[in-house]
This record gives C-alpha cells, structure tokens and sequence, in this order.
C-alpha cells in the first residue's frame, strides 16, 4: 500500500496517521466542517472534506468517504472505531469499489455484530458464554420462560446493541414483560433492529477482553485488559495485564479467545470480551471487530504495534507471530480524559482549549488531538485524550498514572482529570477490588470538588 484513507476524526485518526507514516505509506484525512482545524487533517498529507458537522452526513456518509478515496488515489481505507468500524455493507461496499478495507471480512463483521448469532457460534466453538436464549428472543413470552430456566436476575440485550447501549436488568417476572417492549422499541430506536436477548445477569463481574490477531487462518493472544471500571457499561479506566489473572487462568482465557478468532477464520485485529465472575468463571458476551479504545495497555506491554498490524494483515500477510513469541512485559494503566464534567452527572464539557500541557517523562503515553487553542466540537464523542503509562510492577504504574495526572493542564473545558485522580489515588483502586458496578458505589464526589478548589487556588494548599 502506497495511500490510505483515514475514515475517522480525534485521537484514532491521529493514531492510525502516525502508524502510516512510520510505515512508509501516505495518509488521506477527511473531515467535516466542523473539524477544518482538527489535528488529524494538520498531520495527514492530503486532506478531504466530507460534509457537514452531523455525522450522519460526514464520517458516516459511505459514498462520500469511498469517494474520497478514489478522489485522492487512496488504495485502503482504515475505519479507526466507532463511526464505520463495524458496518458490514461498509466493508463490503470498499471492497466493491476495489479497495482495501482494513479491518476483517464482511462475513466476520456480520457474524459478531449480531450478537445473538455471536453467542451461537461461539458456543459451538466450546467457548463459554453466559446462559441465556439460544438465539433472538421471538416474544415478552419466550423471554419469561427462558429467563425461569436461567433465574433472575437477568439482562435483556439488543441483537445490534454496542457501545454500551440497549441493556436492561429484570430483577423480577412481574417486571419482564414490560421491560421487553421499551427495550425492543429503545433498540429499534438506537439502532434500526428492536430483536432482543437475555443472559442471566452476572452480580458484579469483572469485564476481562482479550486481545486477538489473525490472519484469516490462525490466531495468537496477546493478553488480557481489565476493563471493569465503567460508567453505564461505558469503560472509563483499563489496564494490562488483569491484576486478578494468574498465568492459569490466562491461558484458558486465551485459548477460548482464539477458538473464537478461528471459528470464523478472523483476519485482522479483534477483542473477544468476556465477564468473569466473582468465583473466577468467565463467559464469552462478545467480540469488537476492530481496533479498541484501550489497545494501547496491550501495545505496552507486548511491544506489538496493533495499528500496523492491522494494515500488514490487511495486506494479506501470513501472521508473523507464534504464540510462544508474545511475552507480557511490566503492568499499563489507562485513563480517559473526556470533555465532561464529573460533577454534573459527566454532562459533555465542549469548548476551547485555553491552555494545555501534556505530561511527559518515563513511561508516559498521550494519544490525542487537542493542541492550545483547539475547539472541541460538539457534534461528536468527548474523548480529548488518552494517558497510558507503563510501569514494571501494577503499583509502579499507578504511582506513574497520578504523577502524570496531576502534572497535566487542560484549561478551557472541564474535564475528567479530578475524577481520574480520585479513583488512582483510593484504597481500592490500589488494591484492585473493583468490579463493573465499582463506580456506582464509589464516593469521588468530595474528592473531585476538593481537588478544583485546589487548581483554583482556594483551598491554601
Ligand atoms: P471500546 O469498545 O473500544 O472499548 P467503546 O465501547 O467506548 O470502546 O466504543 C468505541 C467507540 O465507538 C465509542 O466512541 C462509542 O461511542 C462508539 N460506538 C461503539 N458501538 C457503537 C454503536 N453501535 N453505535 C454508535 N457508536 C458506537
Ligand atoms: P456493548 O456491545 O455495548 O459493549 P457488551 O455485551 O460488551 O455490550 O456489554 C457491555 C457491558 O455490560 C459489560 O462490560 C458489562 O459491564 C455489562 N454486561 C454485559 N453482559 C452482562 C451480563 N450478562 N451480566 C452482567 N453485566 C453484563
Ligand atoms: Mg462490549
């Protein structure tokens, strides 16, 4: 490949721009009249505006972005996630058009992104998954039979759900029926499809993901991310490896993440995510066919560039690694900083970047966008930053994320550094005694005000 395209915005963009270059191969941006000035349009070298601020009429507009492509010479598209990342008709689309779509086959992407199917094939591969309906739910009917079987409480599910949308907990019978048609018409809402499932739902779990490359034929891991501090099923802290996998355990997880992989010849990067639950089970709930917000904790520890990886398989290369190769090297913590403020039920924060300073030294990663004086827009995600560091040993690693956090400035919006700060710096943060329901319990709310008052000066300290 000599020119690609990068159909995405924000931090990935610029992520997939930097593996590009250091690869050898041109970049095309493209953007919406709302991000003329963003980062990614600055660094690629060709750049093409796509459409208006909605991204309905841009980043999510297939023709005018595959014709961008063949407007500037481009012979690949790389999706980044969200946006066109898991759209199979995109995919096939690119590929009508003779063009490389990075990412996995259509056929993989259709397969996963129904989740219901997902679960199916991954049962038949002997990978566990969580017990529920065997497929699509027909009826409020079938739902309350089902859910007798495997107990409740249980958890209704959108066929098409994805970024931690379109769930709901049903704790009783008497609430089912009730819960299945506002979940069935939210899902059609949200995503054009109302099909329903039900799992049972796990009390507490952890969210444990692995990542996965293919190459059509074979797979390898590359460990685990521990991905269980969330907010509305939304990860908001991730890190490598998982401090409570034990080399045991990580290879049982791995080896179900490649059945999975190779059930259905996956050809590319992927994550299978799994939950674990409080007596050490993990159950299969589903796989992302591309490239995740928190690849980079396994980038640092692994040492595998997962961006280039992802273009040097598209190009049809033989997976270059064995699974003995792939060795885990010291502990990575990731946050994200968002655009929001924590104080106000993280209401997004869009606006201009008065001052920024990004913190460096030793172990220190920053993917992001903003630059002094950027806008954020407020058309699109809030992410403004992901601060990765890597340390020898867990406790080396959060000792890092605090420093760094503190050293950082972002003035202008309000962001959710203070939050971050509150949860690095807790007992059970250090202790690593958190599940996904973490948040909902943890009081950062004191903490966060404090540590304003500090910034502003008023506090004397
Ligand atoms: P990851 O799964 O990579 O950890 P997220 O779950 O936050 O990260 O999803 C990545 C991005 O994709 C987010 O910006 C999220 O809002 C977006 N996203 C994921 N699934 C969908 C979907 N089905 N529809 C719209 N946006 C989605
Ligand atoms: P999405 O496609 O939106 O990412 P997932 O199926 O990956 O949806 O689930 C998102 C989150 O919801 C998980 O990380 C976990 O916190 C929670 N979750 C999903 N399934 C269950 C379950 N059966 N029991 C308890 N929590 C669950
Ligand atoms: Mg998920």
């Amino acid at each position: 490949m000599k020119r690609v395209l990068v159909a995405n915005r924000g931090e990935i963009a610029v992520r997939v721009i930097y593996a590009l270059r250091e690869m050898g191969i041109e970049s095309v941006a493209v953007y919406s009249d709302a991000d003329a000035e963003a980062l990614h349009v600055k660094l690629a070298d060709y750049a093409m505006r796509v459409g208006p601020p909605p991204a309905s009429e841009s980043y999510l507009n297939y023709y005018r972005i595959i014709a961008a492509a063949e407007a500037s010479g481009a012979e690949a598209i790389h999706p980044g996630y969200g946006f066109l990342a898991e759209n199979a008709e995109f995919a096939r689309i690119v590929e009508e058009h003779g063009l490389t779509f990075i990412g996995p086959s259509p056929e993989a992407i259709t397969q996963m992104g129904d989740k219901a199917l997902a679960k199916k094939i991954m049962r038949e591969a002997g990978v566990p998954v969580v017990p529920g309906s065997p497929g699509p739910l027909s009826s409020a009917g079938e739902a309350k039979e089902i859910a007798e079987e495997v107990g409740y409480p249980v958890l209704l599910k959108a066929v098409a759900g994805g970024g931690g949308r379109g769930m709901r907990v049903v704790r009783e019978p008497a609430e089912l029926e009730r819960a299945f048609e506002m979940a069935s018409a939210e899902a059609q809402a949200a995503f054009g499809d109302g099909r329903l499932y039900l799992e049972k739902f796990i009390e507490r779990p952890r969210h444990i993901e692995v990542q996965v490359l293919g190459d059509g034929e074979r797979a390898v891991h590359l460990g685990e991310r521990e991905c269980s501090i969330q907010r509305r099923h939304q990860k908001l802290i991730e890190e490598a490896p998982s401090p409570v996998v034990n080399p045991g355990l990580r290879k049982r997880l791995g080896e179900a993440a490649v059945r999975a992989a190779e059930a259905i010849g996956y050809r590319s990067a992927g994550t299978v995510e799994f939950i674990m639950d409080q007596e050490g089970n993990f159950y299969f709930i589903e796989m992302n066919t591309r490239i995740q917000v928190e690849h980079p904790v396994t980038e640092m520890i692994t040492g595998v560039d997962l961006v280039k990886a992802q273009i040097r398989l598209a190009q049809g290369e033989r997976l270059w690694l064995k699974q003995e190769d792939i060795a885990l090297n010291g502990h990575s913590i990731e946050v994200r900083i968002n655009a929001e403020d924590p104080l106000r039920d993280f209401a997004p924060n869009p606006g201009k970047i008065e001052v920024l300073h990004k913190p460096g030294g030793p172990g220190v990663r920053v993917d992001s966008h903003i630059y002094q004086g950027y806008v954020v827009p407020p058309h699109y995600d809030s992410l403004l930053a992901k601060l990765i560091v890597h340390g020898e040993t867990r406790e080396e690693a959060r000792a890092r994320m605090l420093r760094a956090l503190e050293e950082f400035v972002i003035e202008g919006v309000k962001t959710t550094i203070p939050f971050h700060i509150s949860v690095v710096s807790s007992e059970e943060f250090a202790q690593a005694e958190f599940d996904t329901k973490f948040l909902e319990r943890f009081p950062y709310r004191e903490r966060v005000e404090e540590l304003i008052r500090e910034v502003r000066g008023e506090g004397g300290g």
